[in-house]
């Protein structure tokens, strides 16, 4: 063979093998990837194999997988029977709550926390799944106590959305166990977190199940 003839057949070879592999990769992810029609995905929590979040940019396997990690209180949230869903980007953020730069919603009425698949991060998930730790588990008592150490109206209500108690606990707890912090929030101290879930309804099941950054990412 000519040094051109060796050149072609090492393309060749390249090329055969990562079509095998890529035939390969979807044959074993088409039971949990998302047809391209699939505007949404309903997390199982009984999955054992989750998506490669990489394959193919493919953004909704992405969320699938970052899911599956359960970061924060995600794994208390599945076992209290919420759903989370991941969204394809763009759509007018589900069931209407919020617009398409929302980021993720929590809705206690029916129990289903909405991510926008295509930003969706594990910090993002974190905070909602700390809402659920917040509509579960702590007690009223408390939160009106902490609403007034932070000095807002009342536990969902403050001159600025990101200073309401609510939302200061969701990001704050998802801080606490390590996730990245969106300083647009007002903060509230760890040990103010810790105070909440301590005087809740769960606080055994809560710590028992958390998962820090460290341990969604080792
Ligand atoms: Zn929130």
């Amino acid at each position: 063979m000519s040094i051109k003839q060796i050149f072609i057949t090492i393309i060749a070879i390249v090329a055969l093998m990562g079509g095998c592999a890529y035939a390969l990769e979807g044959s074993n992810r088409s039971s949990v990837e998302a047809p391209e029609a699939v505007v949404a995905m309903t997390f199982d929590p009984q999955v054992t194999v989750l998506p490669d979040p990489v394959a193919k940019g493919d953004y909704m396997a992405a969320c699938y997988n970052m899911v599956g990690q359960k970061p924060g209180d995600l794994a208390y949230a599945l076992e209290l029977g919420w759903k989370v869903v991941c969204s394809k980007s763009g759509d007018p953020m589900l069931s209407g709550e919020g617009d398409v730069r929302t980021l993720g919603y929590a809705d206690s009425e029916v129990k289903v926390i909405t991510l926008d698949a295509l930003s969706v991060t594990y910090n993002t998930i974190a905070h909602e799944a700390a809402h659920v730790v917040d509509y579960e588990a702590l007690a009223e008592v408390s939160r009106i106590k902490m609403a007034k150490k932070y000095d807002a109206v009342s536990w969902d209500d403050a001159s600025m959305y990101w200073n309401y108690p609510s939302e200061m606990f969701a990001e704050n707890r998802a801080r606490c166990l390590g996730f990245a912090f969106d300083d647009t929030f007002g903060e509230m101290s760890c040990d103010d977190i810790e105070l909440l879930i301590e005087q809740g309804s769960d606080k055994d099941s809560i710590k028992s199940m958390q998962r820090t950054l460290t341990d969604v990412e080792p």
